[in-house]
């Protein structure tokens, strides 16, 4: 007997911490572009789970992946070798041009793991003073909720009541060369940065074009690790296979110099499984990440073999189908039609974004916003999208979408507002 999503969330009411607040749409099935609710009706899915599904949601190849390695083998623990490990670790790093990969499962467990990373690399490496190195962050930055994480963040509902805090982090501005140059002129301590190419959850900000390459240079002359965190941003999400590749318009890590702001330390994670399973990665060269020995950091799951074949298929699906290319394809023709839209709107002040991550701004306040009015009725209407501090919505489809599907949901976008 089927349940009604009324009954399906009165579930997760009862019985279900109450550390979300989601629309109240109860999903049961999805295909590519598109979710299905237990009612039956369709949607397109503009989340992605937050960028998790950049391949479609259950993709056949990756599904077949997952299934094979299933019924096969699944976890052996890093207590003994497995078959799949290896290849994918050779697959991984030769995509993105590193020498090694720590895998982990989670994003916040990759960033912990670069936090770490980092740290030893400090003390042993650089010959900073024990427990005297800094990392630097941005301000309203987002890297998940451990309790290191969350020690830096300026997100309060996020922080409070969480401490005591993790020391060794200075927050600067986001997207503010000056204040980095200035940190480092002021420490001899500062062993890495650790930044997002984009600020996603933060509400999309985009830094200026040459933002990430002066920070890289600015850690190449003072010897700190330039930590990028693409959980988000990787994965042919903003139009080129990471951020960090600038306006590189190829499906792997090319070497071009002049755009690519190489990374000392890449975290990826979400869609390097295409959102089927949860797998995260830390890549750096052997010079870093070779200060990591047996015993000093693992994970029971992090590089099990049902992981590494759904991670290799997911990551081959974004070239096969040139995801990134589609990608900035589709962002420009999506900024550009919502661009003309609010030229005659008074709701929306802003569209920002790159490739298929994308925002609006709601002409009102973080504190009152209509954005989440807006969400229920672009739900009703068939779209399905989630506002990110307060007036902001982030626009973030799967990236499989065509271009017929991309201008229905600019129409739905245009025809929901225009309700307000
Ligand atoms: N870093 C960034 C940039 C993210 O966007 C996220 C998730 O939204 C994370 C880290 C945390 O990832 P996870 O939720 O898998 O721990």
């Amino acid at each position: 007997e089927k349940i009604s999503s009324n009954e399906l969330i009165s579930l997760e009411n009862q019985y279900g911490a109450h550390n979300y607040h989601p629309l109240p749409v109860v999903l049961n099935r999805g295909e590519g572009v598109f979710v299905w609710d237990v009612e039956g009706k369709k949607y397109y899915d503009f989340l992605s789970a937050y960028s998790a599904v950049n391949q479609g949601h259950c993709h056949p190849k990756i599904i077949n992946a997952l299934v094979n390695q299933a019924q096969t083998l699944t976890l052996t623990s890093r207590a003994f070798y497995n078959d799949k490990l290896g290849n994918y670790e050779q697959f991984i790093t030769q995509l993105f041009g590193f020498d090694k990969v720590l895998p982990m499962n989670t994003g916040a467990e990759a960033v912990e793991t670069a936090i770490k990373i980092c740290r030893k690399w400090a003390y042993e490496k650089k010959g900073i003073p024990e427990h005297e190195a800094i990392i630097v962050v941005c301000e309203n930055n987002f890297h998940g909720r451990t309790t290191t994480i969350i020690s830096f963040s300026n997100d309060e509902n996020a922080r409070k009541n969480f401490g005591p805090y993790t020391a060794g982090f200075v927050k600067i501005a986001y997207d503010d060369v000056t204040a980095f140059k200035t940190i480092l002129e002021s420490s001899k301590n500062i062993a890495g940065i650790l930044v997002e190419p984009i600020q996603g959850e933060a509400g999309v900000y985009v830094p200026a074009n040459d933002y990430l390459m002066q920070i890289k240079e600015l850690c190449n002359q003072h010897n700190v690790l330039f930590i990028a965190d693409e959980i988000q941003t990787g994965i042919a999400r903003t139009g080129s296979l990471l951020a960090v590749c600038g306006d590189c318009n190829c499906e792997a890590q090319c070497e071009r110099q002049d755009t690519y702001a190489t990374p000392d330390i890449l975290i990826l994670g979400k869609a390097v499984s295409g959102g089927v399973y949860p797998v995260s990665a830390v890549l750096a060269n052997d010079a870093i990440m070779n200060v990591i020995k047996p015993g000093q950091h693992g994970s029971t799951f992090g590089g099990n073999p049902l992981a590494a074949a759904v991670a290799t298929a997911a990551l081959e699906v974004v070239a096969d189908e040139k995801l990134a290319q589609n990608a900035r394809r589709l962002g420009k023709l999506f900024r550009a039609k919502l661009n003309d839209y609010i030229q005659s709107s008074s709701i929306v002040s802003l569209v920002r974004g790159k490739g298929l991550l994308n925002a609006i701004v709601i002409n009102d306040s973080e504190e009152s916003s209509t954005a989440w009015d807006i969400c229920m009725k672009l739900a009703e209407n068939g779209l399905l999208a989630k506002p990110t501090h307060g007036n902001i919505i982030r626009f973030a489809p799967p990236l499989v979408m065509t271009e017929e599907q991309l201008l229905e949901c600019v129409s739905i976008i245009i025809q929901t507002l225009k309700e307000f």
